[in-house]
């Protein structure tokens, strides 16, 4: 996955050129060059509209980091101008950023399918806010301040995801958010193309399209075709089955749940968002529970194993999740032989080691783990190659701007574009940041705002910073060496050898004689050169050490030198 750091690129929007009257200017604050924290500000005739505010979550060299949030300070001193924030589905990479921007001003109208905002709220109340809500559907028309927004049907791995087209001024843009188009969807809810294709009629000046998938070749299979995978696991397993999926993925816990049904097992939902979800996804009817099916956990104790079939989370490994905890034998579920796991969910990048690690210790239990290495338990909810080529002939986009994904899913959307007729000058390939402009039917990219990375740690926006996670890194992965001086400060000179603290360096035997020597010469110039300030002396001795130290020992540990006058 690809990354970059906070502070590249930085620079204000008073740089930019104006937009001239009447244009519209998109600006991609995330999803673009990453997969996570979609984010895209529209502005036009100084109002402002956000579709969708996720959250990426971080990867093993941003340790400590709970998610990361796209950088708002572009729109900062704006707040008051927006108009809206339109979310397209419920999914965190698309609504986990809300409760942080509604922080900043709590008013801001939300809008979104019921579904959707149903997770948002549910969400905001853990963040004690109450947001100001209106909820669409798909076919309705609504003007949100100085856009005009009109949402159309999509599909994809979550209920009621929608589309949205806005016109301005400027022209016609459409939004497809995340989508593909399964012609059997369980819910019959398919993406509708009839309104692609009636915009494409009035004429689409600009498309953002999901790349995520935009690199695969062919089709998404439809959901359905998993069926008889996941009835095989209920009709062979003898144990217990233990399926884990997304908690957000409601028509996938669907299939389970109808296929525990027909099987005459009792389900319990284990793990907290799951729970939450499912009692939010069945109140308001995306989740069809059969009368007795759903049971409380401590329940099912009582019956006999292959009676029981369980849906947790935690397929993407997380450790805190129930079936990492299981795994670990940390969990009052103990995963035993006969007991089958189903993984119904995707792997992402970045977690294959934590859900290896599970799957091996699941099934040193005894446990068959069934996962989509192995079995057909999971589809993609995103448009592969040839979904896309299909939405640009139905649509014919004047120009496209492809977005979520990292650069080469960018790209290869770019490309499949440009083999439907799109001219590749109006094929855009722009990054976070990046100030793309709509005028009279032209899109160029004019500019680039701040768009780094804003890390959420221990419940703090900026607790940390690229400075911090490169210290956390060096700690973990070089350790720490605290060196004590007493100098006298008459003469400069240490009174005594220093003391040397050592923590996860490789070994504890290390002879600082010599480390001692170069201190007490980096003091000797300090001194002489007349330098008697603490800060610059104490930088003198971490380098001093740290040279040492590399050389001898080829380490770069964490060096914290402390000056005491005797
Ligand atoms: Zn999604």
């Amino acid at each position: 996955m690809s990354r970059r750091s906070s502070g590249r690129g930085r620079r204000t929007k008073d740089t930019l050129a104006p937009l001239p009257k009447g244009g519209l200017r998109v600006v991609p604050l995330g999803g673009l060059g990453e997969i996570g924290r979609n984010m895209t500000v529209f502005e036009h005739e100084g109002r402002l509209m956000i579709v969708d505010c996720g959250v990426l979550f971080p990867e093993e060299h941003q340790p400590g980091v709970d998610v990361i949030l796209p950088d708002f300070t572009w729109i900062r001193d704006r707040l008051d101008k927006i108009d809206a924030i339109v979310l397209t589905h419920g999914h965190e990479d698309h609504i986990g950023g809300v409760p942080y921007l509604l922080r900043e001003r709590a008013d801001i109208p939300v809008v979104g399918s019921r579904l959707t905002l149903a997770f948002l709220e549910a969400k905001l109340k853990e963040h004690r806010i109450t947001p100001k809500t209106v909820e669409v559907k798909e076919g309705d028309r609504r003007t949100l301040g100085a856009f005009d927004c009109e949402f159309i049907a999509v599909n994809h791995s979550i209920p009621d995801g929608l589309a949205v087209a806005i016109r301005t001024e400027a022209g016609l843009v459409l939004h497809t958010g995340d989508f593909k188009m399964d012609q059997f969807p369980l819910d019959g809810r398919v993406t509708d193309l009839r309104a692609f294709a009636r915009l494409g009629e009035e004429g689409v000046d600009l498309f953002l399209s999901d790349s995520t998938n935009a690199e695969v070749p062919g089709f998404t299979i439809s959901e359905g075709e998993l069926s008889p995978a996941i009835d095989t696991v209920f009709r062979t397993t003898k144990g217990r089955v233990i399926v884990s999926s997304f908690a957000s993925h409601v028509h996938r816990i669907q299939q389970v749940l109808d296929t525990a049904h027909e099987h005459g097992r009792k389900v319990a939902f284990v793990g907290r968002s799951m729970v939450r979800n499912m009692g939010i996804a069945s109140e308001l009817g995306y989740l069809n529970i059969p009368q007795g099916l759903v049971v409380d956990l401590r329940k099912l104790e009582n019956l006999p194993a292959d009676k029981i079939a369980l849906i947790c989370t935690g397929s993407q490994g997380e450790p805190l999740a129930a079936l990492s905890r299981m795994a670990n034998r940390d969990h009052p579920i103990e995963v035993t032989e006969g007991d089958t796991v189903l993984l119904a969910s995707s792997l992402i990048p970045g977690n294959e080691n934590a859900i290896y690690r599970v799957i091996n210790e699941l099934t040193r239990w005894g446990a068959n783990v069934v996962h989509k290495g192995n079995a057909k338990v999971h589809v993609s909810g995103h448009a592969s190659a040839g979904e896309l080529s299909y939405c640009y002939n139905i649509i014919k986009p004047r120009n496209v701007l492809p977005v979520h994904g990292e650069w080469r899913h960018l790209r290869a959307n770019a490309d499949i574009a440009i083999r439907t007729g799109v001219d590749p000058r109006n094929a855009l390939i722009a990054e976070d940041g990046s100030v793309i402009d709509l005028v009279r039917g032209k899109v160029s990219i004019t500019g680039k705002v701040s768009a780094g990375m804003v890390y959420v740690d221990g419940g703090r926006v900026g607790g940390a910073t690229e400075e911090t996670l490169h210290i956390r890194r060096t700690l973990a992965e070089e350790g720490v060496l605290t060196i004590v001086c007493i100098v006298d400060p008459d003469s400069g000179k240490l009174t005594e050898d220093p003391d040397y603290m050592v923590h996860g360096l490789a070994t504890d035997t290390i002879d600082f004689t010599d480390a001692t020597s170069a201190i007490q010469q980096a003091l000797f110039k300090a001194s002489k050169d007349g330098v008697d300030d603490l800060d610059q002396i104490e930088e003198l001795v971490r380098k001093a050490t740290s040279t040492w130290v590399h050389r001898k020992h080829r380490r770069s540990p964490l060096i914290i030198p402390v000056i005491v006058d005797a």
